[in-house]
């Protein structure tokens, strides 16, 4: 990878000892070749593995006897034969240890400057406008380096030798606060004056690596509040960043696993089980036992904590997405109305990119939106084959650029229906082809005819595919885990196209990147208004009410609600949707033991069912029945609803019935994967899908399935929902081309 300061390190140690050699990038790995005394090159080699740069991992070194050398001294070599190594860019990399320190040393010429940086941490993918990464080719072009960081650049024993956002505060860029009106304001020190209207509770726009945030004191639940209420943003909780380590083991359980994954040169938000939230406003994640954390990852972060300032809620704000329009402007005036300040700067952001969100479950880190930090480094592939480009769903969407044995995955772009995300998708699909300079063969898309990510596949005048959503989530499981299947493919998610029209999210999928088997579903329900009740649950639990029981049961949840229209509905057929989904059938139970029948996020209503749950599972079970039917296998949920629907008339509590129906889904789906591995012999189980978020599922099932000898393949590297779509696409693209495509059968 370019600008992680491998080279550089190689160049001081072979230095070091005298050695003579060189070090050249090929497209197997890097290539190093030192001649020189015999002692001092063990020595080299296994400083090599030891003292290798931070941001540089050697997977694996081997070692061989070549001629001797003429020549001098050690030579770092031209690469630019070989492109295929040379053209990773690194992601951009949270503020080192080194350049803490020297930002808070009074001493130092960098003291409390905002934008230091070195070849281990700083901005990469946010600002290269082009290969090679060069500072020419950056959002840094505008800034010259003084004599001072040229000295530093040019010279390979410094820390930021080819350090391409190299910058000081004589010659690089600087910090502006700028009121409602635009008015820029100077003052001695900005992020001081910044930190001290987040502590009088007002809302800061910050300008940031990858776009704006907008941040307010969490301890301060007016101005959380306030800045609930001008987002219009009212249940979906916040990320919060701390000051430090120490405060968020106050705050959180902490793992050690969650340790390493805050301090990381990655910086996610993690979510994390809350142990007190006394002294946090309410309303950050109301309802809900985790919190959104993350560690300050830029040096303005860390100049805005202290003492009286330790927990800020950071939300992205970010909106349109095009190239270098004038973001600053375009920020003035639409969080005009939200932000009380906008502390700005004046390195322009080339591609906007939003924090990264991980949760650490059953012994990994997994990804929810997998952003800045990991974009774009590649998830490394099993085969070698050509270039597709996988354009993903419609919902938490992402890109996969397939080359050699690289996806390289678009950041999270968001939902297609919002049009500013729309032209972020389209200047990322084709800057990410620039960037790798790579020109796919195929593009591949999902089967849903109206989406915007299918449209737009089919405009480009390239060969297309059109490719299953439950399919391409199989895949992209398989993928990641470099296994090329056969497998049992769990897929629970809350919508997708099926190859019959309707609504498919629970599947149980029996195959490979090639082809799938459709081999059992759920039982198919009545949606009344489609999407309609994707955002009003109690629309869903009226459809699957209505299916389950010949006369509609008198439940608490309708007193409120103007049923008599969707039943209606129901009646007549019209506007009615057939669904297999999960998320759906979470949706129906949540609301029909009383939770929110309205919902202001997808998926909040299956949260809060199985929040209700309080992490354990029940004892006993709903009915529930596996039926044949044309040679596909129907897991019924029309019993479950039954049992739910009476429990709730019995006065059995939303904690129970959550208990015994998460209990109910992981017996009918260790049921199903037994009768699909005895049918085929396959001992593979795939967890795929956004329900698999569902900690309480996920872990016990893997606990479960693992117990009773299968090997278990998940999601950790991308993630389980629609954000790792892309790259199941692209991966079924790839078989495609080699004619091995069969799609779902
Ligand atoms: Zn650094
Ligand atoms: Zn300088
Ligand atoms: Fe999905």
């Amino acid at each position: 990878m370019q600008g992680v300061g491998f080279r550089p390190f190689v160049y001081r140690l072979a230095t070091q000892y005298a050695l003579k050699g060189f070090i050249r990038n090929t497209s197997s790995g890097v290539l190093i070749e030192v001649q020189g005394i015999p002692s001092l090159l063990e020595t080299f080699c296994s400083r090599l593995k030891s003292d290798a740069p931070p941001l540089a991992k050697i997977e694996t070194m081997e070692e061989c006897t070549v001629a001797t050398l003429s020549g001098e001294g050690f030579m770092i070599g031209d690469s630019s034969a070989d492109s295929e190594v040379e053209t990773l860019i690194p992601p951009d990399i949270a503020l080192c240890s080194d350049c803490r320190s020297e930002l808070l040393d009074p001493a130092n010429r960098r003291f409390r400057y905002p934008f230091i940086n070195c070849t281990n941490c700083g901005p990469r993918y946010t600002i290269v406008e082009r290969l090679p990464y060069d500072r020419p080719f950056t959002s840094m072009h505008g800034f010259s380096q003084c004599p001072e960081c040229e000295k530093e650049y040019h010279n390979p024993f410094d820390r930021r030798f080819h350090a391409q956002p190299n910058a000081c505060p004589v010659c690089g860029p600087s910090l502006s606060l700028i009121d409602t009106a635009g008015k820029s304001c100077t003052f001695q020190d900005v992020a001081a004056e910044a930190a001290v209207l987040l502590k009088m509770g007002r809302i800061v726009a910050l300008k940031g690596i990858g776009g704006f945030h907008l941040a307010v004191d969490a301890r301060n639940d007016a101005a959380v509040r306030r800045l609930r209420e001008r987002k219009g943003r009212q249940a979906k909780p916040f990320a919060v960043m701390m000051r430090d380590m120490a405060l968020a083991g106050h705050f959180c359980e902490l793992s050690e696993g969650e340790c390493t994954a805050l301090t990381s040169a990655e910086a996610p938000v993690v979510l994390l089980k809350k142990r007190t939230v006394e002294g946090l406003s309410p309303s950050i994640a109301q309802g809900n036992d985790r919190l959104g954390v993350m560690l300050p990852y830029t040096p303005l972060h860390t100049l805005l904590f202290d003492e009286a300032l330790d927990v800020l809620v950071m939300t992205s704000a970010n909106f349109s997405e095009e190239p270098l329009v004038n973001e600053d402007e375009e920020a003035l005036l639409r969080l005009k109305g939200i932000a009380d300040a906008f502390l700005m700067h004046n390195r322009p952001i080339y591609l906007k990119c939003d924090d990264s969100v991980t949760i650490h479950s059953s012994g990994s880190l997994r990804q929810i939106r997998r952003s800045r930090g990991y974009v774009p480094a590649p998830v490394y592939l099993r085969e070698n084959g050509p270039v597709v480009l996988g354009t993903g769903g419609e919902l938490k969407n992402t890109i996969a650029l397939l080359k050699g044995t690289h996806a390289l995955m678009s950041q999270h772009i968001g939902d297609m229906k919002n049009f500013e995300a729309y032209r972020h998708f389209q200047h990322v699909a084709i800057h990410l082809q620039h960037l790798f300079q790579a020109v796919p063969e195929l593009l591949v898309h999902d089967l849903h005819p109206a989406y915007m990510t299918t449209q737009w596949a089919l405009r480009q005048e390239r060969p297309v595919l059109a490719v299953q959503h439950h399919h391409a989530h199989l895949a992209s499981c398989l993928a990641e885990n470099r296994d090329a299947g056969p497998a049992i493919g769990l897929v629970l998610d809350g919508t997708g196209y099926g190859t019959d029209g309707t609504i498919w999210g629970g599947e149980l999928l029996i195959g490979d990147a090639a082809g799938a088997e459709r081999f059992a579903s759920f039982e198919s329900m009545p949606l009344p208004g489609g999407d309609a009740a994707v955002m009003q649950p109690w629309r869903a639990a009226l459809g699957y009410l209505s299916r389950s029981f010949s006369t509609m049961p008198d439940l608490p949840f309708m007193k409120e609600r103007s049923i008599e229209p969707v039943l209606e509905l129901l009646q007549k057929g019209v506007s009615v949707y057939e669904t297999s989904s999960c998320g759906r059938l979470f949706d129906a139970v949540a609301a029909l033991c009383g939770m929110q029948g309205e919902i202001t996020y997808e998926g909040e209503a299956a949260i809060e069912l199985m929040l209700a749950a309080g992490g354990t599972m029940g004892h006993s079970a709903f009915r529930y029945a596996l039926q044949e039917e044309n040679g596909r296998w129907i897991m019924m949920v029309s019993p479950i609803i039954q049992d739910a629907a009476s429990a709730v008339q019995q006065g059995v509590s939303a904690s129970e019935i959550s208990r015994r129906f998460h209990r109910t889904l992981v017996t009918c789906f260790s049921d199903i994967i037994r009768k699909a591995s005895q049918a085929t012999g396959i001992k593979t189980v795939v967890l795929s899908g956004g329900v698999f978020q569902n900690v309480l599922l996920f872990e016990t099932l893997v606990r479960e399935l693992e117990g009773a000898g299968y090997r278990v393949l998940t999601h950790a590297l991308v993630p389980s929902n629609d954000g790792g779509l892309s790259l199941g696409q692209a991966i079924i693209g790839r078989s495609c081309l080699a004619g091995h495509y069969r799609g779902i059968q």
